[in-house]
């Protein structure tokens, strides 16, 4: 999407270890035409799959997801990165972060993701994959069936994104960085 790889040219700024920061538009401060139009982007492609429910991983997600719901008129269900002891009939599982360099617990509600659901996963990266692991396996969990994944900007050079290609998922990345060496933005 040109636009947006403009935008991460124009904002984004390449961190040491391999983070590429786009506090501006996707991470703190929140564009919503950006927005639309990246909800746009992912309908377009998703046009044809017979997708009821997207879903979604706090807090970074939530924006493209609410958006995609809007303009596909589905439901959107964010997962928590927290176990709520309050919540019942909850699906939980481990993800690893490597930008925080941490493991956390993922969960959502079972009244939100059943056998009867087939979702888009959308988030703002996909970097190794592993949050994308965790919602594999909630959905495995579940009962429910994947039919994309749709992320902002994919981080081609962690390889997240072609083991998942590989293993038959349909992946959209509206922008692929494919380097962030010497402070310089490369895009597949
Ligand atoms: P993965 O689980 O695919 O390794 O990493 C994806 C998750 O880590 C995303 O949900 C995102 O929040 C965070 N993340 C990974 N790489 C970056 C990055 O370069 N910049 C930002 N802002 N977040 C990232």
């Amino acid at each position: 999407m040109e636009k947006l790889k403009q935008r991460i040219l124009e904002d984004g700024k390449a961190l040491s270890g391999d983070i590429l920061k786009v506090d501006s538009f996707l991470n703190h401060q929140l564009d919503p035409n950006l927005m639309m139009d990246i909800a746009r982007a992912f309908a377009k492609q998703l046009v044809n799959k017979p997708i009821n429910k997207i879903v979604t991983i706090e807090a970074s997600g939530i924006a493209p997801a609410v958006m995609l719901g809007y303009v596909m008129q589905l439901p959107v269900v964010f997962v928590k990165k927290k176990f709520p002891k309050t919540m019942e009939n909850m699906l939980v599982r481990e993800v690893y972060s490597f930008t925080k360099d941490r493991v956390y617990t993922v969960s959502i509600s079972h009244d939100f993701l059943t056998e009867d659901d087939h979702i888009v996963f959308i988030d703002d990266f996909l970097a190794y994959g592993n949050a994308a692991r965790g919602i594999i396996d909630l959905c495995a969990q579940s009962g429910s069936t994947i039919e994309a994944m749709g992320f902002v900007i994919e981080k081609g050079f962690q390889g997240g994104g072609d083991a998942l290609r590989a293993e038959g998922y349909e992946v959209i990345s509206l922008a692929i960085v494919d380097s962030l060496e010497n402070n310089e933005i490369k895009f597949r």
